[in-house]
């Protein structure tokens, strides 16, 4: 075991064989799983406001119709059922991205040949559509799609540019000090 691995397991109280099996799960299963999430904080955002405007919506024709028991019944549902979900799918279509819209969410097919840099833009650009679709109603074209994945990429490259320098850490060690610092550490 290396240095920090042995702090691990002794700060943390865990046996190294325990230590290296996490790391190695995060790092064969967990972490090739993120690389499929682009824009992942803007997708879950995306689907909370058409979550919230579904819920909305159903709560609206609760009140009008107050006996109508199938719509109590999905009011009731609804709050642990998502209403919709946008699931991300790469292909190896010939075009460059595109969405298919269910009752329940949409699918981004997205071409996987392209770079994850592009992919981003191609997934920021279905998103446009998305928003535009189900958030505000509009015309669903093309360049109210591009100037929202302009929008949002400059958002999320001022975050990596700027703002994410706040959440690194000095050092391995200093992340561990923080854990000992802000968890619950059993005695
Ligand atoms: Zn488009």
């Amino acid at each position: 075991m290396d240095d920090l691995s042995s702090r691990l397991s002794r700060d943390l109280q865990i046996a190294g064989e325990v230590v290296e099996k996490r790391f190695k799960f995060f790092t064969d299963v967990i972490k090739p799983k993120i690389k499929t999430k682009f824009l992942s904080h803007l997708v879950t955002t995306v689907e909370d406001l058409i979550n919230e405007k579904r819920m909305k919506e159903i709560i609206d024709s609760v009140k009008e119709k107050r006996n109508d028991i199938q719509l109590i019944k999905a009011l009731f549902a609804s709050r642990n059922v998502r209403f919709y979900s946008i699931v991300l799918i790469p292909m190896n279509i010939r075009r460059r991205a595109t969405t298919r819209y269910h009752n329940f969410g949409a699918s981004v097919y997205y071409n996987s040949c392209f770079k994850d840099k592009q992919i981003r833009i191609l997934i920021a650009h279905e998103l446009g559509h998305i928003v535009n679709k189900e958030l505000l109603g509009t015309d669903n074209d093309e360049s109210t799609a591009n100037l929202f994945a302009y929008i949002a990429m400059q958002d999320k490259n001022d975050f990596y540019d700027k703002d994410s320098k706040s959440y690194v850490f000095k050092s391995d060690i200093a992340i561990l000090n923080e854990i000992l610092n802000v968890c619950n550490i059993p005695k």
